[in-house]
């Protein structure tokens, strides 16, 4: 969808009289609503010690945000939050940076460009999934994926591409039949490099890595070191490429896929790796005070709690012997002679005689049927709690660092904090 920039039209928000960051590095954890961040502070801890220790994001707490959508409902998707997030108004869930009615809004990438900032986006899903994509493209509908890539081309600002800098995944939607968006990346001057081993490669901008057909493998079946190095490398080309500092947008975007699961070591795996970005991204906000992190959701997914059935208890340890997620666990299982033999090669802990009755004839049911009896061992013996296989309305986190962190203590709507970062972007 092409873009009318009125880059003109931004609203005023009256700040504190600091003068805006020159970098502003801006983390979303999709779908990490306030209990993952606790249940990570649990699955962190030292069990030797008397002290449940803090965590990184307890150190960079400020304030909560609502979510709710421009919709006829309260609780919103991953593209009216990023939508929200990144251009300060709120539409209906599927929209991708359009308002209700369907109309281009400018984002803060855009506007960032526009004043000569250097601009990236980085995720472990594809880089035109719902998130992303609500910086830098504009479509009535996030399931256009091969529209929302081309943007990323044809979006132009002041006729330049919008983003200097795009790691991620979703090799498929940028290499197709009808158009190769790599090769006109590598025209327009882009290195482009598809094999997540050779990130270091990477020595210039502008450039674009996608190292996965569509997202990257869940971290627990994988590692846990994705978004940490990705967010590491990404700092190191932004850095000092130019006087007017950078804008960067980088997403853990499969917490909320292991939430839509139900699979509770999935979303810790994923929490590792999103804290361990936000801790590079801490340690250069330390180093170069002239930068803002922020740190935000788009909303909760799947109603965790830690606590079920009625017994006061959440159990990290068990949460900890458990080493790939019930998907890779279901596939085994599914072709597995023996089932307790194979279940023994991913979770530390045995099945019971019952267990393996219940698996054996969910098995001849379906694979779905014994997906669902895994989910329940696993959410039984650590009591995890989940309401939904979708989303929650529930009010999310923001956390925030460096010069103008003080913008974000209490209680905001998500709009304010796309608000907020424009004001800074525009000053
Ligand atoms: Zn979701």
């Amino acid at each position: 969808m092409k873009l009318k920039h009125s880059i003109a039209a931004t609203i005023f928000i009256p700040l504190s009289a600091t003068a805006a960051p020159k970098n502003i590095i801006y983390m979303i954890g999709d779908g990490m609503g306030p209990a993952y961040t606790t249940a990570y502070r649990y699955y962190l801890d030292d069990p030797k010690t008397k002290v449940v220790d803090p965590t990184v994001f307890d150190a960079l707490l400020k304030g909560m945000a609502h979510t709710y959508p421009d919709d006829d409902t309260v609780v919103t998707d991953s593209a009216a939050g990023a939508t929200a997030l990144a251009t300060g108004t709120k539409s209906y869930n599927g929209a991708i940076a359009v308002d209700s009615h369907k109309k281009p809004l400018t984002t803060m990438l855009e506007l960032a460009k526009a004043h000569g900032k250097t601009t990236a986006l980085v995720a472990t899903s594809q880089i035109n999934h719902a998130t992303p994509a609500s910086f830098a493209a504009h479509n009535e509908s996030r399931r256009n994926y091969d529209e929302i890539a081309n943007d990323y081309i044809d979006n132009k600002i002041n006729g330049k591409l919008a983003v200097d800098l795009l790691l991620g995944g979703g090799t498929r939607y940028f290499i197709r039949e009808d158009r190769n968006l790599v090769t006109e990346f590598k025209s327009a001057g882009y290195q482009y490099i598809q094999e997540f081993e050779k990130l270091d490669s990477l020595n210039g901008l502008p450039a674009i890595g996608l190292f996965a057909d569509i997202a990257f493998p869940y971290a627990i079946d994988s590692n846990s070191e994705r978004l940490g190095k990705m967010t590491e490398k990404s700092l190191k080309l932004l850095d000092k490429q130019n006087e007017n500092g950078f804008f960067v947008m980088i997403e853990g975007s499969q917490i909320d896929w292991c939430g839509h699961s139900n699979d509770i070591a999935c979303a810790m795996h994923e929490m590792v790796d999103f804290a361990n970005a936000i801790k590079v991204a801490k340690q250069y906000v330390d180093a170069n005070p002239d930068t803002l992190l922020v740190i935000t959701a788009d909303h909760s997914t799947g109603g965790l709690t830690l606590g079920a059935n009625g017994e006061y208890k959440w159990l990290a340890d068990k949460v900890k012997q458990v080493h790939a997620s019930t998907d890779t666990i279901t596939k085994a299982l599914v072709s597995a002679k023996d089932l307790s033999t194979s279940w023994s090669n991913f979770v530390d802990f045995p099945l019971s005689e019952e267990q393996i009755n219940t698996l054996e004839s969910a098995k001849k049911s379906s694979e779905q049927a014994l997906n669902k009896a895994i989910k329940r061992i696993l959410n039984d013996t650590t009591y995890s709690g989940w309401t939904t296989s979708g989303h929650t309305a529930v009010d999310v986190q923001i956390f925030a660092h460096g010069n103008g962190a003080n913008e974000f203590i209490g209680s905001h709507n998500n709009t304010a904090i796309a608000d907020k970062l424009i004001h800074f972007i525009t000053q």
